[in-house]
């Protein structure tokens, strides 16, 4: 077995790492500066289009995307060491790079089942990084990790030349940002359907629709992530748009949201495991240049502990996520299933351990907005839930484990 990343995973690791450290750390007090001074903390700040045009002029751009036809051309192993490196500043490098959720899994979607017009129109402008997207699939009503409670209902108009779609979402990534200009959303064409699998279907909302209301940001611990463009509630009352919206056939929508996630949960995982990173940097920079009790605290067995198991951790982490990525290449998504669960259930909760102890280790700086660890934190514990929570993924995993002694 080969652990060593290939020559142009290499040279692209390089060229990123410079890329991080010339403009993305410097650009991250520079957006919470020029943000502050915004007429709305909505709008974007100028430094994001900054780093998109010098990311892209460096080809750093659409790295994600499997496959030479619309991205860099990387497979998903390629991208991992890649998207881990973006993790390391989650709300600017891969905003930066093109690489940011929801985008990702949104352009995914368009290449893989949106109609040549509806590409045209939407997949071109997100490829280039000239617009936003949100994809909205939770309702506060009903429990949502279970898609086929979805209560939205997307219905043919009379003449057959129009869906009125009507229904509440909430947290909605990007949303909030007035640059998001389309909705992917997932609602109900056949409500009473035999198969609660082929009762939804995805249809594209342009967000200048009427009937289309942003209404709300909502929160995370506190947090609005300005930088990801919040996390909106959204309210479609009777919002028309034509036919040809309707993303690949009725009753598609549930197989669609399944491929969707598989890819958006390995990114996650992979910036997770830079997020881990920087914690440690973070952990051993303060516990050498701090003292207490007449003792560096990098002297304190405790605080040895808490770097020795976070490098562990990343270690385990890192080879599990690399695993499957190679998996997803080599037998597919689906052949990948269970490893892409076990990440998903493995990563956010050990990364969430290791930014507690650097919190711990930091102090009240932990959870200042001096250090980047209290938002770092907040944003890998929502990760325990987005995309399906924990339990969802532990459920089907242990099915597919006990079936095979069954
Ligand atoms: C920061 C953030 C960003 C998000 N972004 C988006 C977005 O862009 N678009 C979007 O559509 N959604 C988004 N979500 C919503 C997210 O996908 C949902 O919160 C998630 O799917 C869970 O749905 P729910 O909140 O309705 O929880 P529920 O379905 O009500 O579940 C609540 C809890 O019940 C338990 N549970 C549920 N099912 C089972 C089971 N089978 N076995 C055991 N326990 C179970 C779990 O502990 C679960 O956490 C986001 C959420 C957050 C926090």
């Amino acid at each position: 077995m080969d652990f060593a990343f290939d020559a142009r995973t290499e040279e692209l690791r390089e060229r990123l790492s410079a890329f991080m450290e010339e403009y993305v750390y410097p650009a991250e007090p520079v957006a919470a500066e020029q943000r502050a001074r915004l007429a709305s903390p909505w709008d974007t700040p100028a430094v994001f289009g900054e780093l998109k045009a010098e990311a892209r002029r460096q080809g750093l751009w659409n790295l994600f995307f499997p496959g030479g036809e619309y991205g860099a051309g990387l497979t998903n192993l390629q991208y991992a060491p890649l998207a881990e490196i973006t993790g390391r500043s989650p709300h600017l490098a891969p905003m930066a790079t093109n690489c940011a959720a929801p985008d990702t899994g949104n352009m995914e979607l368009l290449a893989q089942f949106a109609s040549e017009e509806q590409k045209k129109q939407w997949l071109e402008p997100l490829l280039a990084g000239e617009i936003r997207s949100a994809f909205a699939m939770t309702e506060p009503e009903v429990a949502s990790s279970d898609a086929t409670n979805v209560e939205t209902r997307i219905e043919r108009s009379a003449q057959g030349d129009e869906y009125v779609v009507t229904g509440r979402k909430w947290y909605i990534s990007g949303a909030m940002n007035p640059d998001c200009k389309v909705f992917i959303v997932m609602g109900k064409t056949d409500p009473d359907g035999a198969d609660p699998r082929r009762q939804q279907s995805m249809i594209l909302v342009p967000r200048d629709t009427p009937g289309v209301e942003v209404r709300r940001a909502m929160r995370v611990y506190g947090y609005e992530d300005h930088d990801h463009g919040g996390h909106a509630e959204v309210v479609f009352d009777g919002a028309r748009v034509p036919a040809a919206n309707l993303i690949a056939e009725e009753g598609s929508g549930f197989a669609i949201a399944q491929a969707r996630l598989g890819p958006g949960r390995i990114h996650h995982c992979m910036r997770l495991i830079g997020m881990a990173e920087r914690a440690i940097e973070l952990m051993c920079r303060r516990a050498i240049g701090r003292t207490a009790f007449g003792k560096e605290l990098a002297a304190q067995g405790v605080v040895q502990n808490w770097i020795a198991d976070a490098r562990v951790t990343v270690e385990q982490l890192r080879l599990l996520v690399l695993k499957t990525a190679w998996l997803m290449d080599t037998v597919g998504n689906r052949g990948a299933h269970t490893e892409i669960q076990a990440i998903k259930i493995a990563t956010p909760r050990a990364v969430v351990r290791i930014l507690d102890d650097a919190v711990q280790l930091h102090g009240a700086g932990g959870v200042s907005q001096d250090f980047p660890l209290a938002e770092l934190w907040a944003a890998a514990r929502t990760l325990r839930l987005a995309d399906g929570p924990d339990e969802v993924h532990q459920r089907s995993l242990a099915h597919r484990e006990l079936k095979r002694y069954r």
